[in-house]
């Protein structure tokens, strides 16, 4: 589109929204259709351009009032031009920077160095129309100058007299220093000497040497000897003398670490020795420390490594070993729980048993019960029997000579006699230790004298051997007969008077 073509728009859009041919109005139509025709006229973005060399402030109050023209721009500045009096501003920005020029001339003037170059570069900058930033820079160099100024120096004049650090003119004055040099130096070598006092005392050793006690005093007291040569030598002699005091004291400790060291060792090699599962780390160190023993001082880092390794693994292997121990704790109690059932069933099994355990014959429970049996039958059918009592002679003697294991077998032989020589229906049991019985049925007494001497005669002739030795044994019985006596008890109480009566008369017979 032509310009022409544009003006002609613009005329129209003026005509369209009513509004007057005004320079303006004109303008702003005139801009809007070249911005449509797509045309970029420079007149059209003045104001923009403009805007943004403004501050911030200024901008977002010319997007409020909504400023778009130049005209409109410029009675935007004027107003504000009119609001300022920038003579004032002016003048009294001048004033301000001239005073503080000549305080800065004072400062550079002053005893410091430091604020006197600080102030000689402020008043250059000032000079030099400085930026903003730049005057923040040297504000903050000052800031940091008056921070970390220390005067404590000051103080030391005071402990020189009567001085008054506020006026320090007036108190260099009143010091009357007759030569330059001994102004400074007695203080600085007592501060000197106090600092090489300090340095001479150990640091690990508890206690100061008497040699190294006797140069601190000499120099506390005078320190100008700091200056005479052959104090430097003992000053040297004292500085050996702490190191060693040191290196003694450190050797001691490390001693007794050592010391500490073999025991823990020695317990811990024990402890490996004595378990199959030992962990490698443990044989690691066991190794390690059978080797530690050359130079203490510098082993140290490698013993506080090595003690540290030691306590971790015997943590590691505590844990385990707690671990397998409740595991086996627990595996150990259902163990005895299967224990005392099967005791339990053993009791049971052995109350329950008929037999005698040594010799196989029926046992004194048995017995008890066959006379009960044989005691009904006779009473009920007058089944007759007999019994008969044995009791192997001196017995007591044989175990004693030969042992007891000779008594037992002695005892099992019997029992082989015994069963060899008895019927079939014959009941022949173990009363109790040297002690036997036998019941026989459909038996008088005359019968069961006969069974007994069968017995008697045959023990006297077996030949007992133990260990190729022969052992003499002879057996004493006591036989009665059911049918001579009023009760049971009475029976049993007769065998037994029997038995005693063969062994009152001189054993190895049989009475009835
Ligand atoms: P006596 O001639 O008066 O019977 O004398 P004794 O020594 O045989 O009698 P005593 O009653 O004084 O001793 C019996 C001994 O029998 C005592 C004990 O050592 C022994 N004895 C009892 N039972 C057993 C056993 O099962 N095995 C063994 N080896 N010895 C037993
Ligand atoms: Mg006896
Ligand atoms: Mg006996």
């Amino acid at each position: 589109m032509t310009i022409q073509g544009i003006i002609k728009k613009a005329v129209k859009r003026l005509e369209l929204e009513g509004k007057l041919l005004t320079p303006d109005f004109y303008t702003e139509a005139f801009c809007k259709e070249s911005a449509k025709a797509g045309m970029n006229v420079e007149d059209c973005s003045h104001v923009e351009k403009f805007k943004v060399t403004l501050n911030k402030e200024f901008q977002k109050e010319l997007t409020q009032y909504r400023i778009k023209t130049m005209s409109e721009l410029a009675r935007f500045l004027i107003s504000k031009l009119n609001r300022t009096n920038s003579s004032h501003c002016s003048s009294l920005l001048e004033s301000q920077t001239i005073f503080t020029k000549r305080v800065l001339q004072v400062v550079e003037v002053l005893h410091n160095k430091e604020a006197s170059e600080l102030a000689k570069k402020s008043i250059d900058l000032l000079n030099n129309e400085a930026s903003a930033a730049q005057v923040d820079q040297f504000r903050q160099l000052w800031v940091n100058f008056i921070t970390t100024y220390d005067d404590t120096f000051l103080e030391k004049l005071k402990s020189l007299g009567h001085v008054d650090i506020t006026d320090l003119k007036k108190s260099i004055e009143s010091l009357k220093i007759s030569s330059s040099d001994n102004l400074v130096a007695p203080m600085e070598l007592s501060s000197i000497a106090s600092l090489l006092v300090s340095s001479l005392v150990p640091s690990i050793a508890s206690s100061v040497n008497e040699k190294i006690a006797d140069i601190s005093q000499k120099i506390k007291k005078n320190p100008s000897l700091l200056e005479s040569v052959s104090v430097e030598a003992e000053i040297k002699s004292a500085i050996s003398l702490r190191i060693a005091l040191d290196k003694q004291s450190v050797k001691d400790m490390i001693k007794s670490l050592d010391g500490v060291l073999d025991k823990l060792s020695l317990r811990l090699i024990d402890m490996i020795e004595r378990s199959d599962n030992s962990t490698v780390e443990i044989q690691k160190i066991k190794v390690e420390l059978e080797a530690y023993n050359e130079d203490p001082i510098t082993n140290f880092k490698i013993a506080h490594k090595k003690l540290f390794t030691i306590a971790v693994a015997l943590e590691e292997n505590t844990q385990a070993l707690s671990k397998d121990l409740k595991n086996h704790n627990g595996e150990v109690k259902a163990l005895s729980k299967k224990i005392e059932i099967l005791e339990e069933e053993l009791k049971k099994t052995r109350e329950e048993s008929k037999e005698d355990f040594l010799t196989k014959l029926y046992n004194r429970r048995a017995l008890d019960e066959l006379i009960t049996i044989q005691e009904s039958e006779f009473e009920r059918y007058n089944h007759n029997f007999s019994i008969v009592m044995f009791d192997l002679d001196y017995f007591k003697a044989v175990n004693d000579n030969y042992g007891h294991d000779a008594g037992d077998a002695i005892l099992s032989a019997f029992a082989k006699i015994l069963k060899a020589e008895a019927r079939n229906v014959d009941i022949i049991g173990r009363f109790g230790g040297e002690e036997f019985m036998a019941l026989l049925e459909e038996t008088n007494v005359e019968g069961g004298v006969i069974f007994a001497e069968k017995v008697r005669a045959k023990v006297q002739k077996a030949r007992f051997m133990y260990k190729g030795e022969r052992i003499e044994v002879t057996v004493s019985c006591g036989v009665s007969e059911r049918s001579k006596h009023p009760s049971i008890d009475t029976l049993l109480k007769a065998a037994d008077e029997n038995l005693y009566k063969a062994k009152k008369d001189g054993r190895n017979r049989v009475e009835h």
